[in-house]
């Protein structure tokens, strides 16, 4: 259940940003999470609903783009997507590999209205 923790630290990133911007309200949020986080969309999306109330990105609409595991082969040089939790090349079936891309965890961007002075 790290979905609580992720959540409560995105909030967190989102209050201040909504703050700085000068943003009455936050509409919609969008963010990215690599597949090798685990989140389940479901569980963070409810967890983000408790950690959000009655602050101004209350009703925000959330937006989660799940990021693809793509692998580094170290034995033959090929890039590749991973389907299945199936860690090996898919050239040449080595498992000597290195991770390119499925860790990230960031807000892509925030919207919302500004307060005008
Ligand atoms: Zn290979």
């Amino acid at each position: 259940m790290h979905e609580i923790r992720i959540a409560e630290d995105l909030c967190a990133i989102v209050l201040e940003a909504a703050h700085s911007e000068r943003l009455s309200k936050v509409t919609k949020i969008n963010i990215s999470f690599g597949q090798l986080i685990q989140i389940v969309p479901e569980i963070f999306e409810f967890a983000f609903r408790e950690t959000v109330r009655n602050t101004v990105a209350e009703d925000a609409e959330l937006s989660i783009e799940i990021i693809k595991v793509r692998m580094y082969c170290k034995n033959c040089g090929s890039e590749f997507q991973v389907n299945d939790n199936l860690f090996s090349c898919s050239n040449c079936s080595s498992t000597d590999l290195e991770i390119r891309s499925g860790k990230e965890l960031f807000i892509k961007s925030i919207e919302g209205d500004q307060v005008w002075k």
